[in-house]
């Protein structure tokens, strides 16, 4: 997580020199004083964030701060925050250029200790996880990692801002399942948010209000009061099936990405886990998990899961998901190179070692293996080959040693295929012919169809899932899995866009999982509609031209059709 302050340049005279670098040198101190504190936290719940506070500790001392920082205030007779911040500068520019990827992003470590440095030289209060924050807080940030928001709300902040990244972003999917308002993309917010100033944040709309009045927060009170009393209602429905007035049965499934989330799925009526994002298990440590951790935490996800099945996705590493644990290569577009199948196919000891223990933890519970960011059959079949080895491997051990003498050996697991790039869906029928189920992940589809970063601000106004080639692209994918008699379900974020539902059943689907939070509003959508109407705006939106004219159609249909209490806005019926 980044917190970019916003440094006025400012020069001393030459005569304050010495002052200014005894200031600088409280300041180093007080800085390494606050990581040693974020070290001791850490050491109770990380297992090994003391590495990477080490090496930031060494990184405070190194030349390239504060040998660069003394040398301008002696030299140039620059304030110290100013002869940080430009020390800064040129270690970002010095980093962007290295060709190796590893060294490239460790940049990223001299950035946070630069800022940290810089916040305690401009007396702003400290940002870390745990007594750093006031319970309560709002986290203003410059760009969130994946991993930020678990460490935001451990340290007992309830709302996110930051000024970089998409509202498909990992990050922003890790605090939706959270619970955790946030709002990306705000521009300018360090020059315009200042420490102790009232913030009201509206994860559902995707707005933020900067120094509300009286009657403004009172406004936001009774809505999010309403929204809730509007939740608790829909409550009711969590045991009854997604099925359309005329009779089409709706599987509701969620995607998460921890044991606590499967637990808020089960609350909220999933009929299934959709998609397990496995790799989360290998962010917050800067050692690989074993495989007994793997398994152990397999069996946690199926013993939460009460008997409905799980997905477990294979690892997606790589692009915005980088273990301090291995070296990926990013490469100067990190979400067009070296990530999830990909990865795994060119680690495979790394991938076998994570297969062995889903294939153990099969015979424990209902699961499938879905692999991510497949690009065609060749690569299926790479993987497939790994998949089956391991499979047979363990099918073979657990014969010999009778590890799981109370569980039952079932049928062969499932293996599936994410939809995520243009050339897999493309290629569906071939690759439906290969593997046992699909799943659209249309985050990524969309990313890559539009060539748009899902990450980057400057280009959100592109993620339009009701353009015509996002309708096109399921269509074609629904057609090609219905051919080929295999299961297809849609885990991109679309799925939980009340606006999306008839759109998506009336193109076939018939399996939406999504964020848990959704469930509710997502049923009662379901079990207010027809089907037959869903198809016929399908239909209809299929032969429109933008998606603007799709947006107003949805908009027309839906709103004749539904009765006015059935909530279909994304803004009134999420937890943000
Ligand atoms: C997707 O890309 O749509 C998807 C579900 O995977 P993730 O969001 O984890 O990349
Ligand atoms: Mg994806």
């Amino acid at each position: 997580m980044m917190a970019r302050v916003m440094v006025a340049e400012r020069r001393i005279l030459r005569a304050d020199r010495e002052a200014e670098l005894a200031r600088l040198t409280t300041a180093l101190q007080a800085a390494d004083d606050q990581l040693q504190g974020v070290r001791n936290y850490l050491n109770g719940i990380s297992t090994d964030g003391n590495a990477l506070i080490e090496t930031q500790r060494l990184m405070l001392r190194s030349p390239e701060i504060e040998g660069a920082a003394r040398r301008m205030i002696a030299d140039e007779a620059l304030a110290a925050e100013w002869a940080v911040t430009r020390a800064l500068d040129h270690i970002r520019a010095t980093f962007a250029e290295l060709p190796d990827p590893f060294f490239r992003a460790r940049g990223a470590d001299f950035e946070a200790v630069g800022e940290r440095l810089v916040r305690v030289l401009l007396d702003l209060p400290e940002i870390r996880p745990g007594t750093g924050a006031r319970r309560g807080a709002i986290a203003v940030c410059y760009e969130l990692t994946p991993l930020d928001p678990y460490q935001l709300q451990r340290a007992g902040i309830v709302g996110i801002v930051s000024e970089r990244g998409g509202k498909t972003s990992h990050a922003a999917l890790v605090a939706r399942d959270l619970g955790l308002p946030y709002v990306a993309g705000i521009k300018n917010l360090g020059v315009h948010v200042h420490p102790n100033v009232r913030l009201i944040v509206d994860g559902s709309r995707g707005e933020i209000v900067l120094d509300p009045d009286e009657e403004m927060v009172a406004g936001y009170r009774s809505r999010a009061a309403s929204s809730q009393q509007r939740l608790l209602s829909l409550s009711s429905l969590r045991d009854l099936p997604a099925v359309t007035r005329d009779g089409a049965r709706i599987q509701l499934a969620a995607n998460v990405e921890s044991v606590a989330g499967i637990v808020a799925a089960r609350a909220r009526g999933a009929d299934a886990i959709g998609l397990m994002r496995t790799e989360f298990l290998y962010l917050d440590r800067t050692d690989l998990p074993s495989e007994e951790e793997q398994y152990t935490d397999a069996l946690a996800a199926l013993r939460a899961a009460e008997g409905i099945p799980v997905t477990f996705r294979t690892l997606d590493l790589g692009g915005d998901k980088l273990p301090a644990s291995l070296r990926i290569a990013t490469g100067s577009n990190p979400a067009l190179g070296l990530r999830s199948i990909r990865f795994s196919l060119e680690r495979p000891d790394v991938f076998r070692t994570q297969l062995r223990a889903l294939y153990r933890a099969a015979s424990h519970g209902s699961i499938r293996l879905m692999l991510p960011l497949v690009s065609g059959v060749t690569e299926l079949e790479r993987a497939t080959a790994i998949c089956d080895d391991v499979a047979g491997a363990v099918a073979h051990l657990r014969h010999k040693t009778q590890e799981s003498a109370e569980a039952e050996v079932g049928p062969p697991v499932p293996l599936g295929v994410m939809i995520e790039t243009p050339s897999a869906a493309l290629t569906a029928d071939h690759l439906a012919g290969r593997c046992a189920f699909l799943s659209l992940g249309t985050n990524d589809l969309i990313q890559y169809a539009f060539a748009a970063d899902r990450g980057n601000d400057d280009v959100a106004d592109l993620y339009q899932p009701m353009h015509p080639a996002v309708l096109r692209l399921i269509k074609m994918v629904v057609d090609a899995a219905r051919a080929a008699a295999v299961p297809l379900s849609i885990c991109g974020d679309m799925a939980s866009d009340p606006m999306l539902t008839w759109l998506l059943i009336g193109l076939g689907l018939t399996e939406l999982s999504m964020d848990p939070a959704s469930i509710p509003v997502i049923k009662s959508i379901v079990r207010a509609s027809r089907l037959a109407d869903a198809e016929a705006l399908a239909q209809e939106a299929l032969s429109l031209q933008s998606e603007v004219a799709v947006r107003a159609l949805v908009e027309r249909s839906m709103t004749e059709h539904l009765s006015a209490e059935t909530p279909i806005w994304r803004g009134d019926h999420s937890d943000g």
